[in-house]
């Protein structure tokens, strides 16, 4: 491994400030995927900033009814959280279907959103991989990619992003709060990741030297039902093949409010919008939720051993779908 400067600074200032004194700098959290990837070779900075410390690490109510998550709060924190698990239920499953409970003591709230890719070309530095050395190819395509993008992904890049807790956060509206040398601002999480084009490399909005310092929900809508459901290769400890969060608001029988993401089906948490559209509405059952999912995924591209994750992702969403709907309209 390179040699490397550490810092821990004491505030958010001292932190960004020390990030932009030296360029790759990188912020380091819980550790445990930037220390794979300092191990792999894969990353290689001058200068890790631990923001491990920084007074980042709390989950309070605002005003609005709404949540802010502090970028330092731990996975397992979060998931068991008492507001979490009341009005995001989602949340809290997707955090708990990652890792493994000891990762989950340590990973965080803004490193679980900018982990890499678990594209095995991508983590090995003896293959090329356009991701990590621009122009140098993409071996993915025709080699090894069950695992990869079936949606918007590019001749440069077939890779997904591994995090669950994104994914959740898509359906949830939720909103990345960032600070910069420049000042501080709030982006769409939906916005804030990329497709990868002719630039794999850049996978968010994050400007440079730029630190996530929470993550803001808005009020839970009324009479809503969320759930997130994750299909893998083994029961724990896994990536997920496919996953889906579903946030639900069923009145008189019919779509009244939904909002829909699918996981590891593309180089972001892929947010269903066609299939919004075309539920809002309409009756909620099977035929409606299946119809919708077609929509959606009409724009799939899947390589040739990828082809099973786009019938997966529309049953695993039809699944979801249908068992919050039936709950929903016997409790109103
Ligand atoms: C065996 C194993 C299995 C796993 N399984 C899953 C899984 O099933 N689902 C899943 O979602 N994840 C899974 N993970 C990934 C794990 O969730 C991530 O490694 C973890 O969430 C990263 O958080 P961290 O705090 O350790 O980040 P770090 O490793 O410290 O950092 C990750 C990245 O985020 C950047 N960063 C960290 N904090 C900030 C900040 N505040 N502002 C700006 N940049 C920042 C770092 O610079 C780095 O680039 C698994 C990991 C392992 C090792
Ligand atoms: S899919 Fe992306 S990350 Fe994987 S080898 Fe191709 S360029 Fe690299």
């Amino acid at each position: 491994m390179k040699p490397f400067g550490y810092h821990r600074p004491a505030d958010v200032a001292s932190a960004v400030a020390m990030a932009a004194q030296v360029p790759g700098a990188r912020f380091l959290a819980g550790g445990t995927n930037l220390v794979d990837l300092l191990k792999l070779g894969v990353e290689a900075p001058e200068l890790l900033v631990d923001v491990s410390r920084l007074p980042l690490g709390l989950v309070e109510p605002l005003p609005d009814g709404g949540l802010r998550i502090g970028a330092t709060v731990p996975n397992s924190e979060l998931a068991a959280h008492p507001l979490v698990r009341l009005h995001y239920p989602a949340l809290s499953q997707a955090l708990l279907s990652g890792a493994s409970g000891q990762l989950r003591n340590l990973a965080t709230t803004a490193g679980n959103l900018l982990q890499r890719t678990r594209c095995p070309y991508f983590q090995d530095v003896t293959k090329p991989c356009n991701k990590r050395v621009a122009g140098s190819g993409c071996p993915a395509r025709e080699g090894v990619h069950r695992d990869l993008a079936v949606l918007g992904a590019s001749a440069a890049c077939v890779a997904t992003h591994p995090s669950d807790l994104a994914v959740a956060l898509a359906a949830l509206d939720a909103e990345v709060r960032l600070t910069g040398p420049t000042g501080s601002r709030c982006c769409p999480l939906t916005e804030f990741y990329r497709l990868p084009g002719d630039t794999p490399a850049l996978e968010t909005g994050l400007r440079p030297d730029e630190l996530i310092t929470a993550v803001d929900l808005p009020p839970p809508w009324s009479g809503t039902r969320s759930a997130y459901r994750k299909v893998r290769e083994r029961a724990s400890f896994a990536f997920a093949t496919v996953s889906v969060a579903a946030v639900v608001v069923v009145r008189e029988g019919r779509v009244a409010r939904v909002a829909l993401a699918l996981g590891a089906v593309a180089a972001k948490p892929w947010r269903a919008t066609a299939a919004e559209r075309a539920m809002l509405g309409q009756p909620a059952t099977e035929e409606v939720f299946r119809a919708a999912l077609d929509a959606e995924l009409a724009a799939a591209r899947p390589l040739r051993d990828n082809a099973f994750k786009v019938p997966l992702a529309r049953e695993a969403a039809v699944r979801v779908l249908a068992d919050l709907t039936p709950q929903q309209e016997e409790s109103e």
